[in-house]
């Protein structure tokens, strides 16, 4: 361990009163830090010896940026101050003194600036990489029976809080499961795209909702009436564009798009929290995290692509899912503009809030560019097919 610091002449305002006490000041090498010894010089003779903790060391500055005398902080025993600025830094140097990251922090702008540009792209890297790589991996080994329980949950919520019962006619519902059976009956190697997963699939119809369809993790589907209605009054679509929203709803269960996102958004917390330090933040995934969730753009164009590859192997057409989700369109610009802001008519139609459309609404809800969609799938494809 190095030797004592040379003794340095300070001026000691004691907290006690206004005038200062002229003291010599020594600084000392310890385990724990380093230690600061004060002597007074005017006759009293009283002496201080502070731990590393109870001094509050003054923040270093760069070469060509000394203050022009140095002020330590003796919290209760109040402050010095040291005229012999070199010296101090050489006493400093002396004991080695090692300033802490926090304090290097304060005095260098620089080091700061890095921590924080490294934590950044860290996290960064973490969400872009590191989180969808571990989900794939996850995924994987999710068991169907998983998926199985969490989708049982949501539905008795989604049953409890968004939909109604449906009131179509038995005789139509097992016409439109007999169809849907069909597809699922498709699929084999070509659109399979986790190798050995076969949840059982599930055609469910509710009402109190608009036109709308979504699946859930493992197999089930559901449509709702207002769905099934808008197939009969806008032209050109009936059954066969029925089945192709299906196809796409197929497409997000075979892709397990919901469970990548309910285990990719528990990496993140796990990988934040780690980061972070505070495992607290953990989210409990379930039934409520699930009906939060809403696909991604990247999630859609791959159920189109995939709604697209079904409907080729079926022999049907895409045309007529592409002019049914026109006809949704259509008809939601229409209650835009019969609904409210009649001063302003002429303005652009505006969407609902994205945030008013929930995880339930996938068929319409996370499609910004509902025509180019409906033009792909006319042309019996989605853009970035692979
Ligand atoms: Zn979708």
């Amino acid at each position: 361990m190095s030797d004592p610091s040379p003794v340095l002449a300070a001026q000691w305002f004691d907290g006690r009163s206004s005038r200062a006490r002229p003291a010599r000041v020594q600084l000392l090498p310890a385990p724990d830090g380093t230690r600061l010894q004060l002597r007074t010089l005017d006759g009293a003779g009283e002496t201080l010896d502070l731990t590393h903790k109870q001094v509050g060391w003054p923040e270093r500055w760069s070469a060509g940026r000394a203050p022009p005398r140095v002020a330590v902080d003796l919290g209760a025993h109040g402050s010095l101050q040291i005229e012999d600025v070199a010296g101090w830094q050489a006493a400093l140097a002396q004991v080695n003194h090692r300033s802490s990251l926090a304090e290097r922090m304060q005095t260098r702008w620089s080091v700061l600036l890095t921590v924080l540009l490294i934590a950044g792209a860290g996290v960064w890297a973490f969400y872009r990489w590191g989180t969808p790589w571990a989900a794939t991996q996850i995924t994987r080994h999710v068991p169907l029976s998983w998926e199985l329980a969490l989708t049982q949950q949501a539905m008795k919520e989604i049953d409890r809080q968004y939909v109604k019962p449906t009131t179509l006619p038995p005789a139509r519902q097992a016409e439109l499961r007999a169809g849907f059976d069909k597809l699922v009956a498709l699929i084999g190697p070509g659109l399979q795209r986790y190798p050995g997963y076969r949840p059982p699939f599930k055609l469910e119809f509710r009402s109190g909702m608009g036109p709308n369809a979504f699946a859930l993790p493992g197999g089930t589907i559901v449509m709702t009436d207002a769905m099934v209605e808008q197939a009969r009054a806008v032209p050109n679509t009936g059954d066969t564009a029925l089945l192709g929203v299906l196809a796409h709803e197929i497409g997000h269960v075979e892709h397990r798009h919901t469970t990548r996102m309910v285990v990719e958004q528990g990496v993140l917390n796990v990988g934040l929290g780690l980061a972070l330090g505070d495992v607290s933040t953990l989210v409990s995934s379930g039934a409520s995290l699930l009906t939060g969730l809403s696909y991604r753009r990247g999630h859609e164009t791959e159920s189109d692509c995939y709604a697209a590859a079904m409907m080729k192997k079926a022999g049907l057409p895409t045309a007529p899912m592409a002019d049914l989700l026109l006809g949704i369109e259509h008809q939601m610009e229409e209650k835009m503009r019969r609904g409210g802001k009649s001063a302003n008519a002429s303005a652009p139609v505006e969407k609902p809030e994205p945030t008013a459309r929930r995880r339930q609404a996938d068929w319409f809800s996370t499609h910004p560019d509902t025509v180019g969609r409906a033009e792909r799938l006319k042309a019996g494809q989605a853009l970035g097919c692979s």
